[in-house]
């Protein structure tokens, strides 16, 4: 199989019971696409130990740990600083998914929660020493707005607070994962660090905000994910999406980059072992 691209899925939900029937044949056509390492992240603390079990049982797959903004709810600092003990595994690369989302959530004093959480969520990263995978979700789905200026915010102080740490996560501090943001806040994060996370929307006919991104972006900033069940790429959209479908994404950054698909995927790939520290690609 010489033509078999060398691929990641840095963020792919194969926890859900929505793969329950078949996930060792998504497995299968995963491995059979080129994808060799699958980062699967939590929502909450019981979807957490899930991941970790999946995780330990499939040499490819790895974990990370966290609680999304939308399911913080009576979620206290204490239970965040108590994942720790689950985010020092060997299976578990970082602290996510977390973050912002003020699409989902428009009550102030719940957002004022958000932040916290998020902080909390930094911290621990900060002891443990795992990167972070950061959902950020504007209202009403604008490309920028208070979501991302309280990011921003947010990870200035901490990555300045990383780079006065001398550890190791100055140079990898996470990623912002499925990045529907303006092409100011991805350059502001490169500044700062992070790498940016390409989905499946980048392959929608109305993607121009995401492929403006992409055009403006240096490759070695570039994940590509597909936060599978969702966000299915062309020509599979609507349906359920799987690891196996990630190439068409670095097809897409490949076109818009005119690079040779080979070549997005070797450099993201390269991108996302730097970042979580699982290797090179087999
Ligand atoms: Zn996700």
């Amino acid at each position: 199989m010489a033509d078999v691209l060398p691929l990641v899925d840095t963020h792919c939900h194969l926890d859900l019971d929505v793969f329950d029937a078949d996930r060792e044949s998504v497995l299968e056509r995963a491995a059979a696409a080129g994808v060799s390492r699958i980062l699967v992240p939590a929502l909450n603390r019981s979807s957490a130990l899930r991941v970790i079990a999946l995780a330990e049982a499939q040499p490819h797959v790895f974990a990370a740990v966290g609680y999304h903004p939308t399911e913080i709810h009576e979620t206290t600092s204490a239970d965040i600083a108590n994942l720790g003990e689950l985010a020092t595994r060997s299976k578990v690369l970082a602290i996510g998914e977390i973050g912002l989302d003020y699409f989902w959530v428009k009550d102030e004093s719940e957002r004022r929660a958000q932040r916290q959480a998020l902080l909390a969520h930094l911290v621990l990263a900060q002891r443990t020493e795992r990167p972070v995978v950061l959902h950020l979700r504007e209202e009403n789905d604008a490309e920028s707005g208070s979501c991302s200026q309280d990011m921003l915010h947010i990870l200035e102080d901490w990555t300045a607070d990383l780079r006065s740490d001398n550890g190791t996560l100055a140079q990898r501090p996470g990623v912002l994962h499925s990045f529907c943001g303006s092409v100011d806040l991805a350059l502001r994060a490169i500044s700062l660090g992070f790498c940016i996370g390409v989905t499946g929307p980048l392959t929608f006919r109305n993607a121009e905000n995401r492929t403006r991104v992409v055009r403006a972006l240096p490759l070695d900033r570039l994940l590509v994910e597909t936060d599978a069940p969702f966000l299915a790429p062309v020509p599979h959209r609507g349906r359920r999406n799987e690891p196996a479908f990630v190439s068409h994404i670095a097809d897409k950054i490949a076109q818009i980059q005119s690079r040779t698909v080979r070549e997005v995927a070797i450099t993201t790939s390269a991108n996302a072992a730097r970042l979580f520290g699982w290797g090179a690609s087999v």
